[in-house]
């Protein structure tokens, strides 16, 4: 909590800063340019008695190196761990001088004007970058600058150069290092807060991959403040708490990031991403045992922990690399489009890195890395695309599940009811069809022996009898749809036969008919049933006339379907009445059974085909039904 407070504290004064930055860069024409030292002279200290508080002054001068870092530094011979180094002071003409060192690598710094001590620091963690501005006043005109400097690491001294100049310009650079890297890396750790936080809240299934990658994106942030040398130069008393979260960071860093890897491809051939995995949990378990001990034990075991945190954690990191590398090539052949996006993004990042430290070689070290951390924003973009990939396949799956669900809802219900009407409808037909005969029979009998008026109520009588007995022709298709007889259906003839009985239904009611269809076309169905089937839609559309009537039927074939249009330009529907075709008993009419459409459905599904009805409300309505194509019978005719 205090080190998240101190991030915001130092973010808030790095704004205040840049502001003042850009307001200084505004008035900073200043006649007095500040001057660059390159060349500078050093001898290699002993270790024995009172090293770094005794300025050899006496010494002479074949003792001291001439060290121009254009031509490079002087290596550290082995054995010795500290050096000397004196600078002549040029003029000072500034109204405050300053020296300003970009670069001193060291862990125990001291700094003397002559014999006046002006600065020093002796770090007790390896951090052996030290960025230095130092005030000088005016009297220290043509005096000599020495520096001593203790390390344990491998390099020791200034690097690339000594800049004297005004105070006031060289705060500028000095408060520029390492900023971009902090901006950086707080912009990290807060994209890796609110993706922990949004974790919380979604299924467990998803938590580890999302809570890995937050845990990847923090370790990068801090990583990013902790490396730059900002924390150290500004704060130096935050110096120790900043090297501990930065090998903590790389210490989670690491497995996370195998983790996260395992969470988005699998384990790999033989399990092995989950085994290296397993291996770097417990060497940073391992790690941060010893990080414990050592600090328990004031930094006695530095030299040891040193070894395993970070020359062993980087042939580690190669490793992984390599691994990570070699996985995601295999996983991106075999065409998973995840993969290539981590490809690609690991790539950025693993180019970068190769790139630079080239890079860095080629120019002996006098080169600051840089690039590195834009290439693991790629990286770190790449692998939050994914995620979100794998977020949204996910959800649409659970989509198109529940849609799926639904429809299979809505199919079951369907024929639950189906179901009940078809055994009522059997039982009930059956047991009134033959009484009503009967009387029909019998009121025939009667009707013929009666007189002028009784013969008018006995016609009534038997036009009622003969739409009860309809609706019951209607109810028993439905309930044995399967055909007794199944031949092959000339549609021409079909249709002709159809339009000749529905023709005088259709005048009466002041409409006309037109039939378009074509010669040769056969389908497989019983005939009387297919004719109910169709007699039912133009029913339908016979009775939504109002005024002028017009009924438009074509039958064609297309590839080995047969399409049949009915159109009508009748009252029309409503969505809502449009999506409950074909449910039993729905009608909107007063004399309606509500029964007609089912039964077409019912038999145009029998003969494997599909009824599709579109219809604007006081415009029309058109079905298009489709079958398969029959072979046209052996002893058919051609016309
Ligand atoms: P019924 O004709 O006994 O009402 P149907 O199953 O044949 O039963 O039709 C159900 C309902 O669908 C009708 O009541 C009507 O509202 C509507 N409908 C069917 N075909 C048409 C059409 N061509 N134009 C307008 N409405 C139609
Ligand atoms: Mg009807």
């Amino acid at each position: 909590m205090r080190l998240m407070v101190r991030i915001l504290h130092i973010t808030i004064t790095l704004s205040l800063l840049l502001i003042g930055y850009g307001s200084n860069i505004v008035s900073a024409a200043n006649p007095n340019p500040s001057q660059e030292i390159t060349k500078w002279q050093m001898k290699w200290g002993d270790e024995t008695g009172n090293a770094g508080k005794e300025i050899p002054w006496s010494e002479g001068q074949q003792s001291w190196m001439n060290v121009d870092s254009k031509k490079g530094l002087p290596e550290l011979p082995s054995g010795v761990s500290s050096s000397w180094t004196r600078i002549s002071l040029p003029d000072l003409s500034y109204v405050s001088p300053s020296v300003y060192i970009d670069t001193l690598y060291a862990l125990h710094v001291r700094v003397y004007v002559e014999d006046r001590l002006i600065f020093e620091e002796n770090r007790k963690y390896i951090k052996d970058n030290y960025s230095l501005l130092l005030p000088l006043s005016k009297a220290d005109n043509g005096k000599t600058l020495y520096i001593w400097t203790k390390t344990m690491q491998d390099r020791i001294g200034i690097k690339e150069s000594v800049v004297i100049g005004e105070h006031s310009q060289l705060i500028n650079e000095y408060i520029e290092n390492g900023l971009s890297d902090v901006i950086l890396g707080c912009a990290f750790f807060l994209v890796a807060i609110v993706l922990f936080i949004s974790a919380l809240y979604i299924s467990k299934d998803y938590f580890s991959s999302v809570a890995s990658l937050a845990v990847v994106i923090a370790a990068t942030g801090i990583l990013s403040i902790t490396y730059s040398p900002f924390i150290y130069t500004f704060y130096n008393k935050l110096g120790p708490i900043s090297n501990v979260c930065l090998d903590l960071a790389l210490f989670s860093l690491l497995p996370a990031l195998t983790f996260l890897f395992e969470k988005l491809f699998g384990s790999g051939k033989f399990s092995i991403i989950r085994k290296f995995r397993q291996f770097q949990v417990l060497y940073s378990s391992f790690c941060l045992l010893f990080l414990l001990i050592n600090l328990l034990s004031n930094n006695h075991y530095i030299e040891f922990y040193y070894f395993i945190s970070t020359t062993i954690i980087g042939f580690i990191l190669i490793l992984q690399f390599i691994l990570l590398i070699a996985c995601v090539v295999m996983f991106s052949l075999k065409g998973n489009k995840d993969a290539i996006v981590f490809a690609i993004g690991f790539g950025t990042a693993a180019f970068t890195v190769v790139a630079e430290l080239l890079w860095y070689y080629i120019q002996k070290g006098n080169y600051d890395l840089f690039l590195w951390k834009w290439g693991l924003v790629a990286f770190i973009i790449s692998l939050i695309v994914i995620l979100e990939r794998r977020l949204a396949y996910n959800h649409q799956q659970v989509v198109n599940y529940s849609r799926e669900l639904e429809r299979f809802n809505n199919e079951l219900e369907r024929s639950e009811k189906m179901e009940i009407i078809s055994e009522l409808a059997a039982s009930v037909a059956h047991e009134v069809r033959n009484p009503l005969q009967v009387t029909r029979g019998f009121l025939q009998l009667l009707s013929e022996k009666s007189v002028n008026e009784e013969q008018i109520y006995m016609s009534m009588a038997l036009s009622e009898l003969d739409r009860a007995s309809n609706i019951i022709t209607d109810f028993l298709t439905f309930a044995k749809p399967e055909f007794e007889t199944i031949s092959s259906l000339n549609l021409y003839d079909e249709f002709k036969h159809i339009e000749s009985i529905m023709q005088p239904l259709c005048h009466i009611n002041g409409g006309k008919m037109i039939l378009d269809v074509s010669g040769q076309l056969w389908v497989k169905g019983n005939s009387s049933k297919f004719k109910q089937a169709f007699i039912n839609i133009i029913k339908n559309s016979i009775e939504s006339f109002s005024e002028e009537g017009f009924i438009y039927m074509s039958v064609y074939g297309e590839d080995d379907k047969v399409i049949i249009h009915i159109k009508d330009n009748g009252e029309g529907m409503d969505a809502d009445v449009l999506h409950r075709l074909g449910e039993p008993y729905f009608t909107k009419k007063n004399k309606g059974t509500g029964l007609g459409l089912m039964v077409t459905f019912r038999i145009i599904e029998a003969m494997q085909g599909e009824v599709r009805f579109t219809s604007k409300k006081g415009v029309g309505t058109e079905s298009i039904t489709i079958l398969p194509l029959a072979e046209a019978p052996d002893d058919s005719y051609s016309l």
